[in-house]
């Protein structure tokens, strides 16, 4: 019998985007494909426009116009949770609810909601509406609504951009935190360095133009060496040559 739990397979032959008002057809991504062992952490780099949001829409499914396969390497449906970019909370729904919306009505994963949202440092503002709360904040939410789903595989897209230092930190320690619970694998993407070394098992660097893999290495730093800033900086500068 095959195991439970095969790697994910990511196939991109081709993928462009075709010309409209005046702009020629556009071909974005070229040739990728690689693997993704169960439970790892894989972040997405590469400067912006090199189709970093384009792969994890594909990965996602949300995008099926390209050429090639993704295979989640599981039996039946995979449970997939996304993160965007902007947290994208429903204004005239509460914390509490706009958490919720992502479970169909009478799961069982509804009662876990006020723990979670105690997990994530909500629980005072579970009747607020996302005006209220500051950006952090609704990126808490955002983390919420994507962990209530339980999900096997988290597709992350700069989902900590526009904070200040210290509340990205804190919520790349939440982060981990919550995926320390229960086996998830995660494909983050950022075009920050620093933060590409501080959360990746395995970092894959996009080129510019017309995007494939330019650079695919692990990351071997502890759990400790994360949060020594010293260290972030000297593996930075062994991947990136900068830092
Ligand atoms: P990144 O996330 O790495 O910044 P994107 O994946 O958003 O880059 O975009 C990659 C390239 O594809 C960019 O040049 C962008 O302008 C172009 N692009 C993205 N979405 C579309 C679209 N819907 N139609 C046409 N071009 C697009
Ligand atoms: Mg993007």
């Amino acid at each position: 019998m095959a195991p439970l739990t095969q790697p994910l397979s990511i196939r991109i032959d081709k993928k462009s985007f075709p010309a409209v008002g005046g702009r020629e057809q556009h071909l974005v991504l070229k040739g990728i494909a690689f693997d993704v062992e169960p439970g790892s952490f894989v972040v997405i780099t590469g400067p912006s426009g090199c189709g970093k949001s384009t792969m994890l829409n594909i990965i996602a499914g949300l995008d099926e116009d390209y050429e090639g396969a993704i295979d989640f390497g599981v039996d039946g449906n995979p449970r997939v949770a996304y993160v965007f970019q902007t947290p994208r909370l429903l204004p005239w729904r509460t914390v509490y609810e706009n958490v919720a919306l992502v479970l169909p009505d009478g799961d069982s994963r509804i009662a876990n909601i006020p723990e979670l949202l105690q997990r994530v440092g909500l629980s005072s503002e579970a009747a607020a509406y996302p005006e209220m709360i500051s950006l952090g904040m609704q990126r808490r939410v955002a983390l919420a609504r994507a962990f209530v789903l339980e999900p096997e595989f988290l597709l992350m897209d700069e989902p900590f951009v526009s904070l200040d230092d210290p509340t990205a930190q804190a919520l790349r320690e939440l982060l981990v935190a919550l995926c320390s619970r229960r086996p998830t694998t995660v494909l983050f993407v950022t075009h920050d360095r620093a933060e590409s070394v501080m959360l990746a098992t395995r970092i894959l660097r996009l080129s510019e133009g017309s995007a494939s893999i330019a650079q695919d290495v692990a990351v071997p730093l502890s759990v400790a060496d994360r949060s020594s800033r010293a260290k972030v900086l000297a593996e930075q500068h062994r991947i990136f040559g900068d830092g």
